[in-house]
């Protein structure tokens, strides 16, 4: 299996090889076709599985393709259960984006807001963040999500475990119903199970 049988573009390809990958990982094998189908997906992975690569490149595969109605506002979410992860994920939009010319940025809480909010201004298409500090400024109408093409809850699992339950559902309330959303988890017990028609719509489930 290679990259190229994704039929990936070249800008993204390029970025692939200068990141030094050579093969797909089997998440990666596995969900790449399903994401860019345009399905939702429950991701089942470990960190270390290449999972983060596994959602980045479908995604900006489909921001390049699809030209917004309205430009500058925000396409994609991603939310993620820590600061260490949303900075992360941001760095691996960046390297696989970085021949293309789509703006990410990263919202956590912790740090004051107003360099967060300036930031803003610069109209990021992908925005990776923590739930809390995302609602705050969702809130405060300094985020408009109106727009949210694809939703990506990344370790869903641990972002349950600590509590975000309440935090995610409001989110969805401020995004489309029309979406795409993918659902990354290293678990998925019965407690799991039941809340995934939540947030997902006839999921496609693909494991690591
Ligand atoms: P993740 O599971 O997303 O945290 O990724 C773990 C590490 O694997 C990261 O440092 C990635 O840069 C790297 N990685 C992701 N995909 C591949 C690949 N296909 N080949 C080699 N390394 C990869």
């Amino acid at each position: 299996m290679h990259f190229q049988q994704f039929s990936l573009l070249p800008s993204l390809q390029q970025a692939i090889t200068e990141a030094g990958y050579s093969t797909p990982s089997p998440i990666q094998e596995k969900a790449i076709p399903v994401i860019l189908k345009g399905h939702d997906v429950i991701g089942c992975a470990q960190t270390g599985t290449g999972k983060t690569a596994a959602f980045v490149l479908p995604i900006l595969q489909h921001l390049a393709q699809h030209t917004p109605q309205q430009h500058g506002n925000v396409r994609v979410l991603v939310l993620t259960p820590t600061r260490e992860l949303a900075l992360q994920v941001e760095q691996t939009f960046q390297t696989l984006g970085k021949h293309t010319q789509h703006r990410s940025q990263v919202i956590f809480g912790g740090v004051s807001e107003v360099n967060q909010i300036r930031d803003l201004k610069q109209r990021p298409e992908i925005i990776v963040a923590t739930p809390g500090r995302l609602l705050d400024l969702v809130r405060q109408q300094k985020i408009n999500l109106q727009a949210i093409e694809v939703l990506v809850l990344d370790e869903a699992d641990r972002m349950l475990d600590m509590g975000f339950i309440h935090d995610m559902k409001a989110v969805l309330k401020f995004i489309p119903k029309k979406r795409q959303t993918l659902f990354f988890t290293a678990t998925l017990p019965d407690s799991i199970q039941k809340l995934l028609p939540l947030f997902l719509h006839q999921p496609v489930q693909v494991d690591a």
